[in-house]
Protein backbone atom coordinates (compact mmCIF):
# COMPACT_ATOMS: atom_id res chain seq x y z
CA UNK A 1 0.00 0.00 0.00
CA UNK A 2 1.03 3.40 -0.41
CA UNK A 3 3.81 4.59 1.49
CA UNK A 4 1.02 7.31 3.00
CA UNK A 5 -0.34 5.35 4.96
CA UNK A 6 1.18 3.73 8.59
CA UNK A 7 -0.33 0.74 10.19
CA UNK A 8 -0.75 0.43 13.60
CA UNK A 9 -1.54 -2.48 15.54
CA UNK A 10 -3.35 -3.74 18.70
CA UNK A 11 -3.11 -2.67 21.50
CA UNK A 12 -2.71 1.02 19.84
CA UNK A 13 -6.00 2.83 20.02
CA UNK A 14 -7.39 5.92 17.89
CA UNK A 15 -5.39 8.81 18.55
CA UNK A 16 -7.89 11.15 17.67
CA UNK A 17 -11.15 12.27 15.70
CA UNK A 18 -12.50 12.55 13.02
CA UNK A 19 -11.37 9.55 11.64
CA UNK A 20 -12.42 7.65 8.70
CA UNK A 21 -14.63 5.01 9.28
CA UNK A 22 -14.20 1.37 7.36
CA UNK A 23 -17.71 -0.10 7.65
CA UNK A 24 -18.85 -3.49 6.58
CA UNK A 25 -22.21 -4.51 6.32
CA UNK A 26 -22.61 -8.05 4.91
CA UNK A 27 -19.09 -7.70 3.37
CA UNK A 28 -20.42 -4.37 2.18
CA UNK A 29 -18.15 -1.51 2.32
CA UNK A 30 -20.54 1.62 3.72
CA UNK A 31 -20.30 4.60 1.45
CA UNK A 32 -21.85 8.22 2.18
CA UNK A 33 -23.75 10.35 -0.17
CA UNK A 34 -23.08 13.94 0.60
CA UNK A 35 -27.21 14.72 1.31
CA UNK A 36 -29.30 12.75 3.88
CA UNK A 37 -32.45 12.67 1.38
CA UNK A 38 -33.90 9.40 0.67
CA UNK A 39 -33.05 9.20 -3.29
CA UNK A 40 -35.26 7.25 -5.38
CA UNK A 41 -34.42 4.18 -6.68
CA UNK A 42 -34.04 5.06 -10.27
CA UNK A 43 -31.56 7.76 -9.46
CA UNK A 44 -29.63 5.33 -7.78
CA UNK A 45 -29.62 3.02 -10.74
CA UNK A 46 -28.61 5.78 -12.43
CA UNK A 47 -25.11 6.49 -10.26
CA UNK A 48 -26.20 10.17 -9.36
CA UNK A 49 -25.11 10.05 -6.07
CA UNK A 50 -21.81 11.30 -5.13
CA UNK A 51 -20.26 8.66 -2.45
CA UNK A 52 -17.72 8.64 0.05
CA UNK A 53 -16.01 6.73 2.84
CA UNK A 54 -17.66 8.34 6.27
CA UNK A 55 -15.05 10.52 7.84
CA UNK A 56 -16.93 11.30 11.41
CA UNK A 57 -16.21 11.09 15.26
CA UNK A 58 -16.51 8.38 17.65
CA UNK A 59 -20.59 9.58 17.90
CA UNK A 60 -20.95 8.14 13.86
CA UNK A 61 -21.87 4.50 15.52
CA UNK A 62 -24.03 5.78 18.74
CA UNK A 63 -27.03 4.54 17.05
CA UNK A 64 -25.43 1.46 15.36
CA UNK A 65 -25.14 -2.50 16.19
CA UNK A 66 -21.29 -3.05 15.79
CA UNK A 67 -18.92 -5.72 16.38
CA UNK A 68 -15.50 -4.24 17.96
CA UNK A 69 -14.12 -0.99 17.00
CA UNK A 70 -10.25 -1.57 15.22
CA UNK A 71 -7.39 1.46 15.01
CA UNK A 72 -5.74 0.13 11.34
CA UNK A 73 -3.16 3.32 11.40
CA UNK A 74 -3.06 7.10 9.94
CA UNK A 75 -3.14 7.91 6.16
CA UNK A 76 -1.68 10.85 6.31
CA UNK A 77 -2.16 12.43 9.58
CA UNK A 78 -6.40 11.08 9.53
CA UNK A 79 -7.04 7.81 11.80
CA UNK A 80 -8.60 4.83 9.98
CA UNK A 81 -11.02 2.88 11.52
CA UNK A 82 -12.84 -0.23 10.77
CA UNK A 83 -15.69 -2.75 12.20
CA UNK A 84 -18.42 -4.82 10.61
CA UNK A 85 -21.71 -3.32 11.25
CA UNK A 86 -24.22 -6.29 12.61
CA UNK A 87 -26.56 -7.61 10.16
CA UNK A 88 -29.55 -6.56 11.62
CA UNK A 89 -29.18 -3.08 12.44
CA UNK A 90 -30.81 -0.58 10.65
CA UNK A 91 -28.67 2.13 8.24
CA UNK A 92 -28.98 5.79 8.27
CA UNK A 93 -31.00 7.00 5.05
CA UNK A 94 -28.00 8.56 3.49
CA UNK A 95 -25.40 5.24 4.08
CA UNK A 96 -24.96 2.71 0.78
CA UNK A 97 -23.57 -0.74 1.15
CA UNK A 98 -21.56 -1.53 -2.02
CA UNK A 99 -19.62 -4.35 -2.98
CA UNK A 100 -15.62 -4.29 -2.91
CA UNK A 101 -15.44 -5.34 -6.52
CA UNK A 102 -17.72 -2.98 -7.75
CA UNK A 103 -15.93 0.21 -6.07
CA UNK A 104 -11.97 -1.29 -7.93
CA UNK A 105 -11.65 2.05 -10.02
CA UNK A 106 -14.23 4.32 -8.54
CA UNK A 107 -12.92 5.03 -5.53
CA UNK A 108 -9.55 6.73 -5.16
CA UNK A 109 -6.82 4.06 -5.36
CA UNK A 110 -5.68 4.48 -1.89
CA UNK A 111 -8.81 4.32 -0.47
CA UNK A 112 -10.05 0.96 -2.54
CA UNK A 113 -6.44 -0.38 -1.04
CA UNK A 114 -7.27 1.09 2.28
CA UNK A 115 -10.72 -1.20 2.10
CA UNK A 116 -9.67 -4.24 1.07
CA UNK A 117 -7.05 -4.00 4.25
CA UNK A 118 -10.09 -3.34 6.36
CA UNK A 119 -11.94 -6.25 4.86
CA UNK A 120 -9.37 -8.40 5.61
CA UNK A 121 -8.62 -7.14 9.21
CA UNK A 122 -12.30 -7.43 9.90
CA UNK A 123 -12.97 -11.01 8.59
CA UNK A 124 -9.88 -12.01 10.26
CA UNK A 125 -10.75 -10.51 13.65
CA UNK A 126 -13.90 -12.19 13.52
CA UNK A 127 -13.65 -15.75 12.00
CA UNK A 128 -10.04 -16.53 14.39
CA UNK A 129 -11.56 -15.91 17.83
CA UNK A 130 -11.39 -19.37 19.00
CA UNK A 131 -8.70 -21.90 19.46
CA UNK A 132 -9.19 -24.62 16.30
CA UNK A 133 -8.11 -27.58 18.57
CA UNK A 134 -9.61 -26.57 22.26
CA UNK A 135 -12.31 -24.05 21.23
CA UNK A 136 -10.75 -21.72 24.30
CA UNK A 137 -11.14 -17.59 23.20
CA UNK A 138 -7.51 -16.96 21.74
CA UNK A 139 -5.43 -13.99 23.47
CA UNK A 140 -4.38 -11.04 20.90
CA UNK A 141 -0.66 -10.93 20.35
CA UNK A 142 0.60 -7.34 21.09
CA UNK A 143 2.12 -5.04 18.33
CA UNK A 144 0.47 -7.53 15.65
CA UNK A 145 -2.79 -9.04 14.27
CA UNK A 146 -2.21 -12.19 15.54
CA UNK A 147 -3.59 -14.57 17.78
CA UNK A 148 -2.57 -17.28 20.52
CA UNK A 149 -3.75 -20.33 22.42
CA UNK A 150 -3.63 -19.52 25.83
CA UNK A 151 -2.66 -23.46 26.29
CA UNK A 152 -0.09 -23.28 23.17
CA UNK A 153 -2.54 -25.03 20.42
CA UNK A 154 -2.27 -22.68 17.64
CA UNK A 155 -0.97 -19.33 16.66
CA UNK A 156 -2.53 -17.63 13.78
CA UNK A 157 -2.02 -14.21 11.94
CA UNK A 158 -3.94 -12.95 8.95
CA UNK A 159 -3.19 -15.26 5.72
CA UNK A 160 -1.74 -14.03 2.83
CA UNK A 161 -2.39 -16.05 -0.22
CA UNK A 162 0.57 -15.82 -2.77
CA UNK A 163 -0.53 -16.36 -6.41
CA UNK A 164 1.66 -16.05 -9.81
CA UNK A 165 0.38 -14.15 -13.11
CA UNK A 166 2.97 -14.54 -15.97
CA UNK A 167 3.53 -12.90 -19.07
CA UNK A 168 5.11 -15.22 -21.88
CA UNK A 169 6.83 -13.71 -24.45
CA UNK A 170 8.70 -14.93 -27.78
CA UNK A 171 10.93 -12.12 -29.64
CA UNK A 172 7.99 -9.73 -30.86
CA UNK A 173 5.13 -11.84 -29.96
CA UNK A 174 3.05 -12.90 -26.71
CA UNK A 175 0.89 -15.70 -25.71
CA UNK A 176 -2.46 -15.17 -23.93
CA UNK A 177 -5.18 -16.66 -22.61
CA UNK A 178 -8.72 -17.15 -22.80
CA UNK A 179 -11.57 -18.24 -20.24
CA UNK A 180 -14.74 -19.28 -20.92
CA UNK A 181 -16.86 -15.85 -20.16
CA UNK A 182 -14.42 -13.69 -20.86
CA UNK A 183 -16.09 -12.52 -23.98
CA UNK A 184 -13.58 -10.68 -26.28
CA UNK A 185 -11.02 -10.46 -23.45
CA UNK A 186 -7.49 -12.61 -23.29
CA UNK A 187 -5.54 -12.01 -19.97
CA UNK A 188 -2.84 -14.04 -18.75
CA UNK A 189 -1.82 -17.03 -16.94
CA UNK A 190 -2.30 -17.36 -13.23
CA UNK A 191 -2.46 -19.87 -10.58
CA UNK A 192 -1.95 -20.19 -6.84
CA UNK A 193 1.47 -21.72 -5.28
CA UNK A 194 1.13 -24.57 -4.13
CA UNK A 195 3.02 -25.84 -0.72
CA UNK A 196 6.43 -26.51 -0.82
CA UNK A 197 6.86 -24.82 -4.14
CA UNK A 198 8.91 -21.67 -4.95
CA UNK A 199 7.32 -19.04 -7.13
CA UNK A 200 9.58 -19.86 -10.00
CA UNK A 201 8.35 -23.65 -9.85
CA UNK A 202 4.81 -22.68 -9.58
CA UNK A 203 5.02 -20.13 -12.85
CA UNK A 204 6.91 -23.58 -14.68
CA UNK A 205 4.15 -26.02 -13.31
CA UNK A 206 1.15 -23.60 -14.45
CA UNK A 207 2.28 -22.89 -17.96
CA UNK A 208 2.68 -26.69 -18.21
CA UNK A 209 -0.75 -27.59 -16.71
CA UNK A 210 -2.72 -25.27 -18.44
CA UNK A 211 -1.09 -24.78 -21.64
CA UNK A 212 1.23 -27.62 -22.20
CA UNK A 213 4.59 -25.18 -22.81
CA UNK A 214 7.86 -24.87 -21.32
CA UNK A 215 9.64 -21.42 -20.30
CA UNK A 216 12.70 -19.82 -19.34
CA UNK A 217 14.43 -16.52 -18.10
CA UNK A 218 11.84 -16.26 -15.13
CA UNK A 219 11.88 -12.76 -14.11
CA UNK A 220 9.94 -11.03 -11.11
CA UNK A 221 8.21 -7.37 -12.60
CA UNK A 222 5.65 -6.51 -9.49
CA UNK A 223 3.23 -7.43 -6.99
CA UNK A 224 -0.37 -6.53 -6.34
CA UNK A 225 -2.43 -7.18 -3.05
CA UNK A 226 -5.83 -8.47 -4.15
CA UNK A 227 -7.97 -8.83 -1.40
CA UNK A 228 -10.34 -10.77 -3.06
CA UNK A 229 -9.88 -12.58 -0.64
CA UNK A 230 -6.55 -12.20 1.09
CA UNK A 231 -4.24 -12.97 -2.25
CA UNK A 232 -0.72 -11.84 -3.11
CA UNK A 233 -0.50 -11.41 -7.06
CA UNK A 234 3.39 -11.90 -7.83
CA UNK A 235 3.91 -10.90 -11.94
CA UNK A 236 6.17 -12.43 -13.67
CA UNK A 237 7.22 -12.63 -17.35
CA UNK A 238 8.88 -15.51 -19.02
CA UNK A 239 10.32 -16.74 -21.99
CA UNK A 240 8.87 -19.48 -24.23
CA UNK A 241 11.05 -22.11 -24.72
CA UNK A 242 8.96 -24.71 -26.22
CA UNK A 243 5.85 -26.90 -26.43
CA UNK A 244 2.67 -26.30 -28.50
CA UNK A 245 0.18 -24.36 -26.66
CA UNK A 246 -2.95 -25.52 -26.19
CA UNK A 247 -5.32 -25.31 -22.96
CA UNK A 248 -4.78 -28.78 -21.34
CA UNK A 249 -6.77 -28.94 -17.86
CA UNK A 250 -10.48 -27.26 -19.05
CA UNK A 251 -9.74 -23.52 -17.23
CA UNK A 252 -9.09 -22.23 -20.26
CA UNK A 253 -11.00 -22.47 -23.76
CA UNK A 254 -8.17 -20.65 -26.15
CA UNK A 255 -4.68 -19.99 -26.00
CA UNK A 256 -3.46 -17.62 -28.78
CA UNK A 257 -0.08 -15.74 -29.93
CA UNK A 258 -0.79 -11.94 -30.52
CA UNK A 259 1.89 -9.57 -31.90
CA UNK A 260 1.76 -5.72 -31.86
CA UNK A 261 0.20 -5.68 -35.49
CA UNK A 262 -2.88 -8.28 -34.18
CA UNK A 263 -4.18 -7.67 -30.51
CA UNK A 264 -7.01 -9.11 -28.81
CA UNK A 265 -10.42 -6.80 -28.53
CA UNK A 266 -10.52 -6.46 -25.36
CA UNK A 267 -7.58 -6.79 -22.79
CA UNK A 268 -7.88 -6.89 -18.85
CA UNK A 269 -8.60 -4.06 -17.20
CA UNK A 270 -6.48 -1.21 -16.38
CA UNK A 271 -4.69 -1.29 -13.01
CA UNK A 272 -4.99 -5.06 -12.64
CA UNK A 273 -1.80 -6.29 -12.47
CA UNK A 274 -2.39 -8.27 -16.12
CA UNK A 275 -2.92 -4.95 -17.76
CA UNK A 276 0.37 -3.90 -16.19
CA UNK A 277 2.15 -6.62 -17.69
CA UNK A 278 0.84 -6.44 -21.11
CA UNK A 279 1.27 -3.24 -21.44
CA UNK A 280 4.73 -2.55 -19.96
CA UNK A 281 5.35 -5.02 -23.17
CA UNK A 282 3.10 -3.29 -25.48
CA UNK A 283 5.31 -0.31 -24.71
CA UNK A 284 8.30 -1.92 -25.17
CA UNK A 285 7.84 -3.30 -28.29
CA UNK A 286 6.51 -0.06 -29.69
CA UNK A 287 9.70 1.20 -28.61
CA UNK A 288 11.49 -1.63 -30.81
CA UNK A 289 9.33 -1.22 -33.99
CA UNK A 290 10.52 2.35 -33.91
CA UNK A 291 14.17 1.83 -33.48
CA UNK A 292 13.78 -1.06 -36.40
CA UNK A 293 12.18 1.76 -38.97
CA UNK A 294 14.78 4.40 -38.03
CA UNK A 295 17.57 1.68 -38.49
ZN1 LIG B 1 -6.15 -24.41 22.30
Amino acid sequence: MTTNFHRAYPPQTVPSYPALWLLFHGNKLILQTEDSRDITEAEKQANKETLSIPLGDATLLTEIEHEEILYLGLLGDIPCVTTNLKDETRLPANWRAVGLRELYHHLPEIEFELAGYAHQITNWQHSNRYCPVCTTPLLSIAGHWGHTCPNNHYTGYPPVIPAMIVLVHDNDRVLLAHKPGWGKRYGLFAGFVEPSESMEECVRRELREEAGIEVTDIHYFTSQAWPFPDQLMIGFTARYAGGEPEPQDGELDDIAWFNLAKLPDELPPPFSLAYILINDWLTKQTAQAALKEKG
